[in-house]
């Protein structure tokens, strides 16, 4: 009976390489996100611009970290299990501390995917009754897209949303000693976004209302003319320090000049067009060159298609 001692000498074996190098699917892993620290013990963890893809575990976006006197604050939870335990960990290693809170400022897979890992781990997930109610309806969708992408690596994600959840324009919150407020102004890239306001610092999370170096992105569940209110709204803060949902940590300037600046082309460009209901092509015809934007990453792919469900939505609401 050879056979059976075989198998179990590689049984063996496999879970002694388990026990020193840590899980399988983590021992390979060499994605990392860039790490900005913004000021004293509040981080930003910066994603690529580009697609989701199985490298980058669909953290194609930013991150935040606060450090309180009670452990930190993860802002989003990535698009997976996995994407969670990579941000876990650099969030543990920015501070030194367990991480015991996470927010979600929005409905887009690595906003909130990665959910169920803390919900494991008994962190307390916080959010917007208006975000979830957004996440639960996106999170089937959400998943079977994620999975041709990320393959094995979506494993064990869950749709889990937040155990306590805000209501209303404005909450504060103290946090292991620390200000944070979360503001929901307007539906924006998805209804319920909100930020992540910190008073003190005058720094801001702004979630998927903020796009810097690349080109937003306007989807059929996003409404460009609130996502433009949204936008003033969150500058009339005053922020000294944006960190955006997709890009390079930036000033206020640098946000207007690179998603408010273009909500404005968009809105002020489709309104009149939807009013004389001049149909989807002539939008397209008349707005698809906005050669102003083209310096930002993902103009070629995105410009027309923003032009033209922006123009389908507001045509919709003659
Ligand atoms: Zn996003």
């Amino acid at each position: 009976m050879t056979f059976p001692i075989h198998a179990l000498t590689r049984r063996f074996v496999s879970l002694l390489l388990v026990f020193c190098l840590g899980s399988p699917a983590l021992a390979d892993q060499d994605f990392k996100l860039a790490h900005e620290e913004i000021t004293h013990g509040v981080h930003a963890l910066i994603g690529p611009t580009g697609a989701r893809s199985y490298e980058n575990h669909g953290l194609n976006a930013n991150f935040g970290v606060i450090d309180t006197t009670d452990g930190a604050v993860l802002i989003d939870s990535g698009a997976s299990q996995q994407g969670a335990r990579l941000l876990e960990a650099e969030a543990s290693r920015l501070t030194g501390k367990p991480v015991r809170w996470v927010i979600n400022t929005g409905a887009q897979d690595h906003r909130w995917l990665g959910n169920g890992h803390f919900r494991d781990r008994g962190v307390q997930i916080i959010a917007h009754t208006l975000t979830a109610a957004t996440q639960q309806r996106n999170a089937r969708a959400q998943l079977d897209s994620l999975r041709p992408v990320l393959k094995e690596r979506l494993d064990g994600t869950e749709a889990v949303t937040a155990d306590r959840l805000l209501e209303g324009a404005h909450t504060r919150l103290t946090l292991g000693g620390r200000q944070i407020e979360i503001r929901y102004f307007a539906d924006a890239h998805f209804p319920g976004d909100v930020v992540v306001w910190l008073p003190e610092e005058r720094i801001l999370f702004a979630g998927d209302h903020v796009y810097v170096d690349r080109l937003l992105g306007i989807l059929p569940q996003s409404n460009a003319e609130t996502w433009l209110a949204a936008f003033e709204a969150l500058a009339a803060l005053g922020p000294q320090r944006i960190v955006p949902g997709h890009g390079s940590v930036s000033d206020l300037a640098r946000a207007r000049a690179d998603t408010g600046d273009y909500l404005a082309f968009i809105v002020n460009g489709v309104r009149p067009l939807a009013g004389d209901m001049v149909g989807v092509d002539e939008a397209v015809a008349q707005l698809g060159d906005a050669t102003q934007f083209a310096r930002l990453a993902n103009y070629g792919e995105l410009h027309r298609g923003n032009v033209s469900r922006a123009y389908l939505r507001l045509e919709a609401a003659q």
